[in-house]
C-alpha cells in the first residue's frame, strides 16, 4: 500500500462535472490499495474574480482580508469533492489549511510553508478515509489565514507529500507534462519523459509555468518524485527526480523564455568600491528584484552598469536609478521594455563543450543580437529583442535536437 498525495489545478475542478471526473480518477487509485491524499485548487477563475471583488472595495486591499478571500475558493471545491467521493460511496474528509496547521510565516498573500502538521491526517488516513486538503493556504501563528502566493496549490501538495513522507506527488492539470519549450510559440515541442529537480528548477524560474517554483524547491530539498500529468489524458507525464548520469548525456533539455523583464543602464559611473552598493540598495529597498546584472571592464575609470528589473517594478527602478545618477555624477540612464530572455537549460552543459558558442552562432545566423548574457552551471540566458523571441526559440529548439527523440528525454 503507499500513501499518494495527488493535486488537481483549477481547469481540472472548474465544474461540477469535472470535480466528479477527480472524485472518479482518486477513487480508481484509491481502489488499488493506496491512501490517498489530494490537494485541491479553487475553480478556474475563482481566485481572479475574488483579486477582482476585493480591488473594488480598497483600491489596495488589506493584507490579512485578501488573504480571507482569497483563500475561501479552495474551501469550496474540497468540500464539494468530498461530498462527489461521499455520492459514490466512499468516506471522504475535507480539511482547510488551519485544520491541518499548515503554519506559515505572516507575509500575507506570499507566505512560506514552515511546518506541517501530519497528525489529523494521519489519524484519518487509518480511519480509512480519502482527505482531501485545501491548497494554496496556511495559517500564522496567531491564527490568521495566509495564502502562499498565486500557484501556491502545488507547494501545499508537495509540502504534504515531504511530512508525510509520501511514495509519490502527483500534480494533475490541463497539459500533459513539462515541455521542451511553450508548445503555444514552438510546434515542435515534445513532452519531457524525466527531468532533474535543478533543471526543473532554471526552467520555473527562467519563465516555464507548469509548477510552481517553491514546490520544485521542496521536492528537490525532501527527495520527493514528482509526477506532472494530464487530468484529461491519460499517459504518463514527467518525472521530476534526482538526477542521473543519462540525463547529462544530453547537452539541453529545455529552453524558457520570459517577456517580463525590462532593462536599464546606468552609463559612466566611476569603477570604484561602493558605487555597486549606492545602486542597488535603494532599489532592493523597494522591494525590487534585480535578475541580470552585468558590469563592463573599461578603459579608464568609468565603466557601464545594466541590469533588468520586472517589467512591473521598471518606471519605480528607472525613477530611483536616475536619482542615484544624480547623485554619483553618472552620464545618464537609458532603458527598454522591449527584450526578452531566452534561456537553455541542461545538465550536460556540465561536460559538453561549446554550448554556449553553438547558442551565440545559432542567434547571429537569425540576425539577432544578444543584449545580454548570463551563465549558471547548467543554464546559458541571453537577453534580445522581444520581437525575435520566437524565432529565438524555435532555431534553438532545432539547433539543440530537441525536436528530436533522444534517450535521455525518452526512456
Ligand atoms: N487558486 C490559486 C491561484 O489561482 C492557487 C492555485 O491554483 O494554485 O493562484
Ligand atoms: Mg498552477
Amino acid at each position: 500500500m503507499a500513501l499518494i498525495v495527488q493535486k488537481f489545478g483549477g481547469t481540472s475542478v472548474a465544474n461540477p462535472e469535472k470535480i466528479k471526473n477527480v472524485a472518479q480518477k482518486v477513487l480508481q487509485c484509491c481502489a488499488k490499495g493506496n491512501q490517498m491524499v489530494v490537494v485541491l485548487s479553487a475553480m478556474a477563475g475563482e481566485t481572479n474574480r475574488f483579486v477582482d471583488l476585493a480591488q473594488q472595495m480598497q483600491a489596495i486591499p488589506d493584507p490579512r482580508e485578501m488573504d480571507v478571500i482569497l483563500s475561501s475558493g479552495e474551501q469550496a471545491t474540497i468540500a464539494l469533492f468530498a461530498m462527489a467521493i461521499k455520492e459514490a460511496g466512499n468516506d471522504a474528509i475535507s480539511l482547510l489549511g488551519d485544520q491541518v496547521k499548515i503554519r506559515t510565516d505572516k507575509m500575507h498573500t506570499r507566505a512560506r510553508i514552515q511546518s506541517v502538521d501530519t497528525d489529523l491526517i494521519r489519524k484519518h488516513l487509518d480511519d480509512g478515509k480519502i482527505i482531501t486538503v485545501a491548497g494554496f493556504q496556511g495559517v500564522t501563528e496567531d491564527d490568521d489565514i495566509t495564502t502562499l502566493g498565486r500557484g501556491g496549490s502545488d507547494t501545499t501538495a508537495v509540502a504534504l507529500a515531504a511530512a508525510l513522507q509520501a511514495d509519490l506527488c502527483e500534480i494533475y492539470t490541463d497539459v500533459e507534462g513539462v515541455y521542451t519549450t511553450d508548445p503555444n510559440i514552438c510546434s515542435e515541442a515534445r513532452k519531457i519523459n524525466r527531468i532533474s529537480y535543478d533543471e526543473m528548477l532554471e526552467l520555473a524560474s527562467l519563465g516555464a509555468k507548469v509548477l510552481d517554483i517553491r514546490s520544485v524547491g521542496f521536492a528537490k530539498r525532501y527527495k520527493v518524485p514528482l509526477h506532472v500529468r494530464s487530468t484529461f489524458i491519460d499517459n504518463e507525464g514527467t518525472w521530476v527526480v534526482e538526477e542521473d548520469k543519462k540525463m547529462e548525456s544530453k547537452p539541453v533539455s529545455g529552453i524558457a523564455y520570459n517577456k517580463s523583464e525590462a532593462r536599464i543602464t546606468i552609463s559612466k559611473v566611476q569603477d570604484k568600491p561602493g558605487i555597486a552598493s549606492k545602486i542597488f540598495t535603494p532599489i532592493s529597498e523597494k522591494g525590487i528584484v534585480v535578475d541580470m546584472i552585468i558590469q563592463n571592464t573599461r578603459a579608464g575609470d568609468l565603466t557601464d552598469m545594466t541590469f533588468t528589473v520586472p517589467r512591473t517594478d521598471y518606471e519605480q527602478a528607472l525613477q530611483i536609478v536616475e536619482q542615484v545618477a544624480n547623485d554619483i555624477g553618472a552620464a545618464g540612464v537609458s532603458g527598454s521594455k522591449n527584450i526578452a530572455k531566452v534561456s537553455i537549460v541542461g545538465l550536460g552543459m556540465r561536460n559538453h563543450a561549446g554550448i554556449a558558442t553553438t547558442m551565440f552562432k545559432v542567434l547571429a545566423e537569425e540576425g539577432i543580437n544578444i543584449q545580454m548574457i548570463s551563465t549558471s552551471e547548467i543554464k546559458i540566458s541571453c537577453v534580445i529583442d522581444k520581437k525575435y523571441t520566437e524565432l529565438a526559440v524555435r532555431t534553438l529548439h532545432e539547433a539543440f535536437g530537441l525536436d528530436k527523440e533522444h534517450p535521455a528525454i525518452t526512456s
